[in-house]
């Protein structure tokens, strides 16, 4: 999964054929970047994939495709995947096609895109664009399988004993804008140009007023997907600075550079109905907390656990361990001189710091779900 997620880059690219890039978006590309590797190696038997649910949850990934036969239908894979450019200082990022169709004779050919798309800087903020890709730009889900899906199992709530979970993460499938690949994260564009944060829904109302549609992601409580352009997006930062100052920035800054520019849009922040999503206005839970404490993927078996590991499996669970492995040592060894380990007392000071960070972040994703 961290490999995937771009923790290193050569290795997913040897394992998968697709470079990851530094995105808000990693888990989202996570799926996409194993969609596209499915789809490759189906195509090598004339085969092609038609995904029917692409789920990024707690620690894992899991897709549900179909695979259909077809050597005329393998062709028209380049349209669904696409290169990433990603900004290196701020969050914008752009997708190329890499096909396009070509109409010859009344036939339709899949022939190259053309490009680039980008310029060779980020026109928001003037810096370098890395490359990734090839990723799955197609739908990651079959919106229809969703719905019924979600009925399904709302009609027969007893028989699964996983419902809260399943409803709750069809729910925020389901309000899924399909055709728009990744999503970024409102208070990371904030932090860009270091103002406060407008909330979800007044920032959902202006790129609504502006034309685009918006919605959220399963993948992350304060992701949101839209159509709408980067130009777009920053102009409507640009106006929520101007009536929300934020302190002068160092001239060389990534927010100096956006700040620098004059919206052309004229943002509107009144709000709209649709800007909140059906299921939040039903009241209905699209993230459900934590089930427990310290919950987190746990260390490899037998691996030694040390202070290091609190905030994996908590302060309680390392001090037994670290403990329990030192009586078993002095039992072994009879000397009496034997000096006990120390590192008892240096994880506890070490380790509750970030078991509650840890605690502390959680319950700030929850309590901040837009
Ligand atoms: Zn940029």
């Amino acid at each position: 999964m961290a490999v995937l997620c771009g923790s290193n880059a050569e290795v997913c690219h040897s394992k998968y054929g697709c470079f990851p890039t530094k995105g808000k978006y990693n888990h989202e590309m996570a799926l996409r970047i194993l969609l596209a590797n499915i789809e490759s190696h189906a195509n090598r038997y004339k085969r092609y994939i038609v995904p029917v649910l692409s789920v990024s949850m707690d620690f894992y990934i899991r897709v549900f495709v179909r695979v259909f036969t077809s050597a005329n239908e393998v062709k028209k894979t380049p349209l669904k995947l696409s290169y990433v450019y990603q900004c290196v200082s701020c969050d914008s990022f752009h997708l190329q096609c890499v096909g396009r169709t070509v109409t010859k004779d009344n036939t339709v050919k899949c022939a190259p895109g053309i490009g680039p798309v980008v310029p060779q800087g980020c026109s928001a903020c003037g810096k370098k664009l890395t490359m990734g890709g090839p990723i799955w730009s197609g739908p990651m889900h079959d919106q229809e399988w969703v719905v019924s899906t979600l009925a399904e199992a709302k009609s027969r709530k007893d028989r699964y004993p996983a419902y809260n979970k399943i409803a709750s993460v069809l729910t925020t499938i389901s309000e899924e804008l399909h055709d728009i690949p990744l999503y970024f994260s409102l208070h990371n564009i904030c932090a860009n140009v270091k103002c406060t944060s407008p909330s979800a829904v007044l920032f959902r109302s202006a790129v609504i007023n502006a034309g685009y549609r918006i919605s959220g992601t399963h993948a992350n409580p304060l992701g949101l997907k839209t159509d709408a352009p980067w130009d777009v997006i920053w102009d409507i930062m640009r106006c929520w600075v101007k009536n929300h100052p934020v302190k002068e920035q160092p001239h060389d800054s990534q927010a100096a550079a956006i700040l620098s520019k004059s919206p052309k849009l004229e943002a509107n922040f009144s709000r709209v109905a649709s800007a909140i999503s059906r299921a939040q206005a039903k009241k209905i839970k699209r993230f459900l907390p934590n089930p427990e404490r310290h919950w987190g993927p746990k260390i490899r078996a037998g691996r030694k656990i040390t202070s290091k590991h609190a905030s994996l499996l908590g302060p309680d669970v390392v001090n037994r361990a670290i403990n329990g492995a030192a009586s078993t040592k002095d039992e072994n060894v009879a000397a009496p001189n034997n000096p006990t380990p120390e590192t008892g007392g240096t994880a506890t000071n070490g380790e509750d710091e970030p078991s509650t960070k840890r605690q502390k972040n959680c319950d700030d994703r929850l309590s901040t779900e837009p």
